[in-house]
């Protein structure tokens, strides 16, 4: 992927910065929330408004439709992290930026018309059904236990089944669903809402950034026109690898910025707050916490720049992601929990975004594959190499 260039990228990075600490911060204390203590559409929808005005609406995507590189998507994308509402007021949150991205890499031009477009210009948000719930046993960690199904009936493919944990449903106007078919994995564009795709229930959950949270879905009898099919029956998986490396790699820019932001206000209070005769900073137990936030933060920005690489290059960066994602994530869950010690009561409190930026970062290493199921399969690939090796 070429991109625009460093100097391009540093001016949209600048403005996006600009922006989301000048006018989306100050919103961190709006109460427009939902019942599940997510931002209400109509906070959401004023906050894209207020993005448009400043020329930072879905800053990665340039208006000839051409995607900055990966490398330039990493120094824009932390930029909107850097206050939990930035990504949602940018238009580069989950689901909606993976589904931009996969959409504009494989979708057909009606598709892009119809499906991509409403998104890009944050008329529209979507949601990605792939997930289904424990209790069915179904797909989760490893998707290839999918219950859901899908058959051929005319020129409609008719699905049916249950999904768990598709953030965003609630509200969601376009719909990427996964079901199988006798020849393996489908994916399919549907509008929403569909009567045939019901939500059950809406879980509370730890995190509270996403609108819609996360939902419990029915899907019953969804009949959808077969060119909504991305890509040929059983292709279902390869175009859910073409968004899951830039995907996972996307959460981790973000999470960059909003860890950044909470380790400027611990070193804020740190610098500040007095005990025992000094400034917290002088403890050393306190210095020390600070410094480790340092290199894991700078760990994480290497981690992120080197696999935009591998992406960029044209690779898959199935590995590398993989990579990137547990050492990214479980860096950020380090610093994010430093931020909350070294502010001691404060750190818990709903006063500064440190506590949100801690409670969120938790289901990172979970969501886009948990850390345990990233070291089973890059240790599957140490084992199939070290075969190779001896052959
Ligand atoms: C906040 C949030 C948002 C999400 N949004 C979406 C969404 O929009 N769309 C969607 O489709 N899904 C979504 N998900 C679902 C997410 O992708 C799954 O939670 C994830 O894939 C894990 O599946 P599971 O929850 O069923 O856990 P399980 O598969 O039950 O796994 C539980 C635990 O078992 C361990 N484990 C599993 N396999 C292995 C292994 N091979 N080796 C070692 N340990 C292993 C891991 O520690 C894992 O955490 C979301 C999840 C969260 C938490």
């Amino acid at each position: 992927m070429s991109g625009v260039g460093p100097a391009k990228t540093a001016e949209i990075a600048a403005k996006v910065e600009a922006f989301v600490r000048d006018v989306v911060a100050p919103y961190e204390k709006d109460p427009r929330r939902d019942h599940h203590d997510c931002p209400t559409e109509e906070l959401v929808v004023e906050l894209k408004e207020k993005a448009r005005e400043a020329g930072v609406l879905t800053p990665h995507i340039l208006p000839d439709g051409s995607h900055l590189s990966q490398r330039e998507t990493a120094i824009v994308l932390e930029k909107t992290g850097l206050s939990p509402l930035g990504p949602l007021a940018c238009n580069t949150a989950a689901p909606d930026e993976g589904n931009m991205y996969l959409l504009g890499k494989v979708g057909s031009a009606e598709i892009k018309d119809r499906f991509l477009k409403p998104l890009v210009e944050g008329r529209a948000r979507s949601a990605f059904f792939m997930t289904e719930p424990a209790a069915d046993n179904g797909a989760g960690s490893d998707p290839s236990m999918m219950l859901t199904t899908c058959r051929l009936d005319g020129n409609h493919w008719v699905i049916n089944g249950r999904k768990a944990f598709i953030t965003g449903a609630e509200g969601a106007k376009v719909g990427i669903v996964m079901a199988k078919s006798e020849d393996g994995a489908c994916m399919f564009l549907v509008d929403l809402p569909d009567p045939a795709i019901r939500i059950e229930r809406v879980p509370d959950t730890i995190d509270s950034s996403m609108p819609g949270g996360h939902a419990v879905i029915a899907i019953e009898n969804l009949r959808v026109p077969a060119d909504q099919m991305l890509g040929a029956s059983g292709e279902g998986f390869r175009y859910a690898q073409v968004r899951l490396s830039p995907a996972r790699l996307s959460h981790c820019m973000r999470w960059l910025g909003a860890c950044r932001r909470a380790n400027e206000i611990a070193t804020d209070y740190a610098c500040r707050r007095q005990a025992f005769g000094k400034t917290l900073i002088d403890h050393e137990g306190v210095g020390f916490m600070l410094a480790e936030n340092l290199i894991d933060l700078q760990q994480a920005s290497l981690m992120i720049d080197w696999c935009a690489g591998v992406l960029d290059a044209g690779h898959l960066g199935t590995a590398e992601s993989s990579m990137a994602k547990v050492a990214v994530s479980e860096a950020q869950f380090r610093i994010a929990d430093r931020c909350v010690q070294v502010m001691g009561g404060s750190g818990v409190t709903k006063d500064t975004i440190v506590e949100q930026v801690f409670r969120e970062i938790r289901s990172f290493r979970i969501y886009d594959g948990p850390t345990e199921v990233h070291k089973w399969s890059l240790a599957k690939k140490i084992k199939r190499d070290w075969k190779d090796a001896q052959a």
